[in-house]
């Protein structure tokens, strides 16, 4: 059985659900100890919780440990079935990090699954919806596997209650992709929501866009979602000709719209800085399914501690080489498999 350190470098949930991909993946079982050690409240909240459990029924796992607040679980993984499953974290977790556990293994099984989760669809710390749907899934897709997300709720902290629905069409042979060069940006758009708060909410944010990163008016936009709870996101795309990126602010009680605008225009201008294709966090996110396709390179921010314990979990798993190389003060490249030198 593989013994898995979950203290290790970031030693946050990340290792959990890459592990978790894995095992199923490789039918490896594992034992997991010291789960999210470096975090304020430490081993299994809600969300993991529903992510171990969405993993053992994906693949018909034995599991002792899986409950709220452990810190060791054991996974034994069976073969994984594609299907139609549906999850409901019960708390506003974040679904897309029950999806990031589960995805890896559906997206290479014999058949297509349907995927409804419900729970946070725009958290902090989390990829939000439209990351997925607009930077991630679209690089997925020329990986191999074609997964159509749809938003049907949107879901904030503290109230949950928003549900989103994946079609995960498998490909049976991953392709290595490469992103070196960013290349012109040829579309930029920042996009403001609230739930049960007042517009302006929205309207200060995009203004404060506007100013910092000199977009015009037509590039922005704000709108009026309806959810269970009150909740904001900002949120500013950049389209490259091979990558969209999206970047998050989140706002929270007692942060001033203006500095939560401020701090997402800052990761933006960050990206257009450095000039990579990549940004950190789509950066840890592709390290797996290129893992999985035996190669691949790219440029992006970083690397993020993110990043590198991600990399560690992979070669845990993986006879899969990776190289990560600082090529400029903010800018990674990042190589894997057949490109490595
Ligand atoms: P925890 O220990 O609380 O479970 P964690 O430490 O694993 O969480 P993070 O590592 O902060 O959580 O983030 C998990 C994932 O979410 C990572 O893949 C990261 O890239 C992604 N992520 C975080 N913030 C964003 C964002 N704003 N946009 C896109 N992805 C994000």
């Amino acid at each position: 059985m593989l013994q898995i350190d979950g203290s290790r470098g970031e030693g946050g949930g990340q290792i959990l659900r890459t592990s978790l991909a894995l095992s199923m993946i490789t039918g490896r079982p594992l034992q997991i100890q010291q789960i999210r050690a470096q975090r304020a409240r430490p081993g299994l909240m809600r969300q993991h919780l529903t992510a171990v459990k969405a993993a053992a029924k994906v693949c018909g796992a034995e599991t002792e440990g899986a409950e709220l607040g452990s810190r060791t679980l054991t996974f034994r993984p069976g073969a994984v079935q594609a299907g139609q499953y549906s999850f409901d974290i019960g708390t506003a977790g974040s679904a897309s990090l029950v999806l990031q556990t589960i995805l890896p293994p559906l997206m290479i099984a014999g058949g297509a699954s349907q995927l409804t989760l419900r729970g946070g669809t725009h958290n902090m710390h989390a990829p939000p919806f439209d990351f997925l749907a607009k930077a991630f899934l679209p690089l997925l897709a020329r990986i191999g596997p074609r997964v159509q997300a749809t938003l049907l709720r949107h879901g904030f902290y503290p109230a949950g209650g928003g549900e989103v629905a994946f079609a995960i069409q498998p490909a049976s042979k991953l392709s290595p992709i490469e992103l070196v060069d960013a290349g012109p940006v040829l579309r930029r758009q920042a996009t403001a929501i609230v739930s049960r708060l007042p517009v302006h909410i929205a309207e200060r944010e995009l203004e404060t866009i506007r100013r910092k990163l000199s977009l015009a008016r037509h590039e922005t936009s704000a709108h009026v979602v309806g959810s269970a709870g009150p909740g904001n996101a900002v949120m500013i795309e950049i389209e490259r000709p091979e990558v969209t990126e999206v970047f998050t602010g989140f706002g929270r009680r007692g942060v001033p719209a203006e500095e939560v605008a401020a701090g997402v225009a800052g990761e933006a201008a960050r990206y257009l800085a450095a000039g990579a294709p990549v940004g950190e966090h789509l950066a840890d996110q592709l390290l797996l399914p290129l893992a999985l396709a035996g190669g691949g390179r790219y440029r992006a921010i970083g690397p993020t501690p993110h990043a590198t314990t991600n990399v560690e979990t992979i070669r845990r798993f993986l006879e899969v080489a990776v190289e990560v190389e600082k090529v400029e003060s903010d800018v990674c490249e990042i190589r894997l498999g057949t490109a490595c030198g």
